[in-house]
């Protein structure tokens, strides 16, 4: 096998060709509504993946919020290209040694999806040709790009998709590497590399979905399929393994069927509407009422084909049906999962005559109520089965949350880009680039020796900061002065751990004011640093502020004053204990008065107020 990559990174400098503010907002002031239609590209031929997504002839519902702008509704051409953004571009390929271009010319690449308000992204090549290394191996990097980002989907409905400007020309960089990664495993540690590069320039966006990868997989005798916009990048090595077994099936399918001699028929749709009429439940069961048509397309030389084969979690059948869904279908049924969903035995064996088939043969039926829908449906799951014939089709697909991929347009082609004529060409002089190599950040290995060395910090510690999202924060409350192991703690394990309401929502990301507050909190005694897990809890329930957190977490309210007099209660009921058996009775005691103050006070603070009370009883001969 081998894959490559695309790293698209969000830049924390504002918008690429307005001055809005780059802040995803829930506020929602105007909404309005477009259409797309695919146009030809400078050559004039209209791209194939543009003209799939026009075809399907969505509305597309715009919301604008308090930030938006006419640039971002596209009724004002843009303004010249953010500086920060090409610097911070430029930045990052004189990181992966890469040579810069010597003048951006920003191009507009046809997408019809509705994620643009015009239609097309702005694109920019930046540099070419760099180089990475990854555990004693080389990379190469293809090329270095300067984008806008596209509008957030935040809906989808029946012929209409909403999308909302708010994040429509934040600028990404795009990385792209060459085809040279022969793993999984290899495949993540690339992108954490890149990943880990890019946060190097302290000007990248955090959090969820402010970095995604597309990731590109082919198999020896396969085809490259796009896995596009994976955001969890601990996902990458499950994606391109399963990617890597689907195409293998695929092969092996391929080998089956030309065995077998299969073929698919250019023909039209069977309508077998009649035959399933009296059905009462089922995927069926509107046969014939209200425009309801059934129709099939016969499969020669299929049979057996569609389902999955032992010990595999592969089939065609669901191959099928993506197409099927691809046009607004909610899916298919095939022979092979037959008889089921109410139709009988005695149903298939009269479709098999009407569709004038063998045993060896296969059919699929589709079932809506506009028969234009259903014989488009079968027209490509008709051409589907043709391309298993011939091995893997080359697709884009779309990532699942549990790490398989689903059907979503065909691999975009070569026609789609063409010169955008609002922006000049932007000369990258010598003298540019000088001023950044001069001001060059550290390199990851370099900023992990530094950290190590300056907070004695263990290795892994710092490792996890800085492949992690929180080098940032951890940066800016050690220059606060808090202790960098505290800190560390915090982001590295407390932070992660703060329980989500749902398994899919992004974590708990309070702000780095709110983490200083609770830090402070922790180190003058007022909570002890066993409540920062709870506090964080509180915050992220909705806790306004870390006083309300701190009481709604039951930590408050116990001064020092209290705490001196719970250790003396506790010692006087122990006497006897401190007087037969001296410094041994610290370890008891103390675990009776943790029970008692939980996260409410510090630790060594409560240690040490211990230990004081244990010594004046002693010396005191008993007497408290
Ligand atoms: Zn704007």
């Amino acid at each position: 096998m081998k894959a490559g990559l695309e790293v698209h990174q969000q830049l924390a400098v504002g918008k690429l060709f307005c001055a809005c503010r780059a802040e995803l907002t829930d506020d929602v002031t105007e909404a309005f509504t477009r259409s797309l239609r695919a146009a030809g590209g400078e050559n004039r031929a209209v791209d194939v993946a543009a003209a799939f997504q026009a075809a399907r002839g969505l509305a597309y519902r715009y919301e604008a919020g308090p930030t938006s702008c006419l640039v971002e509704m596209d009724e004002e051409p843009p303004h010249p290209l953010n500086e920060a953004a090409l610097d911070t571009a430029l930045t990052l390929a004189l990181l992966l040694r890469a040579r810069p271009v010597d003048e951006i010319e920003v191009m507009r690449k046809i997408v019809v999806d509705g994620s643009n308000t015009s239609g097309f992204q702005r694109t920019a090549l930046v540099a070419v040709d760099g180089e990475l290394e990854v555990n004693g191996r080389r990379f190469s990097i293809s090329t270095i790009c300067l984008e806008e980002d596209a509008a957030r989907k935040v809906r989808e409905s029946p012929g209409e998709v909403t999308y909302r400007l708010d994040r429509l020309g934040i600028p990404l960089i795009e990385v792209a590497t060459g085809p040279e990664i022969t793993s999984g495993s290899e495949a993540r540690a690339v992108a954490e590399e890149i990943g880990a590069l890019l946060r190097a320039t302290r000007r990248v966006r955090r959090g969820i979905g402010t970095i995604r990868e597309d990731v590109n997989v082919s198999v020896e005798g396969g085809h490259r399929i796009e896995i596009k916009g994976v955001q969890e990048l601990r996902m990458i090595q499950t994606y391109v393994e399963r990617e890597v077994a689907r195409q293998e099936y695929l092969l092996r399918l391929r080998d089956e069927l030309r065995r077998r001699k299969a073929g698919v028929p250019q023909a039209p749709p069977v309508d077998l509407t009649e035959l399933f009429r009296d059905l009462s439940s089922g995927p069926f069961s509107g046969a014939g009422r209200g425009g309801q048509v059934v129709l099939a397309t016969p499969l020669p030389g299929f049979a057996g084909a569609l389902r999955s084969p032992p010990g595999s979690d592969e089939r065609l059948g669901r191959e099928l049906a993506d197409q099927a869904r691809s046009v607004g279908l909610r899916g298919l049924v095939h022979s092979d999962e037959l008889p089921a969903y109410g139709v009988t035995e005695a149903m298939v064996s009269e479709a098999r005559r009407r569709l004038h088939l063998a045993d060896s043969d296969a059919f699929v039926l589709v079932t809506d109520r506009s028969r234009e829908r259903a014989t488009e449906a079968l027209a490509r799951v008709a051409a589907r089965a043709r391309a298993a014939i011939d091995g893997v089709p080359g697709e884009t697909r779309d990532p699942l949350p549990d790490g398989r991929t689903r059907y979503s347009r065909p691999l975009p082609g070569r026609d789609r880009m063409y010169p955008e004529t609002d922006i000049s060409p932007i000369a990258v002089p010598e003298p540019r680039l000088a001023r950044l190599r001069a001001a060059l950040p550290e390199r990851p290995a370099e900023l992990e020796a530094r950290l190590v060395r300056t907070h004695g910090l263990p290795g892994e510690v710092v490792r996890q900061l800085v492949y992690g999202d929180h080098l940032e924060p951890f940066e800016a409350l050690t220059r606060e002065g808090h202790p960098a192991g505290l800190v560390a703690r915090l982001l590295n394990q407390d932070l992660p751990a703060v329980p989500r309401e749902m398994p899919d929502a992004p974590p708990f990301e309070p702000t780095i004011e709110v983490l200083g507050e609770l830090l402070s909190a922790a180190e003058s005694g007022r909570i002890g640093k066993e409540g920062i897990p709870a506090v964080l809890a509180a915050l992220a329930s909705g806790a306004p502020n870390l006083s309300q957190a701190i009481e709604r977490a039951g930590l408050s309210g116990f001064s020092r004053e209290e705490l001196v007099a719970l250790v003396r209660t506790v010692v006087g009921r122990n006497a006897e204990l401190v007087r037969s058996r001296g410094e041994a009775a610290f370890s008891p005691l103390m675990g009776d008065v943790m029970r008692e103050v939980r996260g409410r006070r510090d630790g060594r603070e409560i240690s040490d107020v211990l230990r004081a009370e244990i010594a004046r009883v002693r010396s005191s001969g008993g007497k408290s």
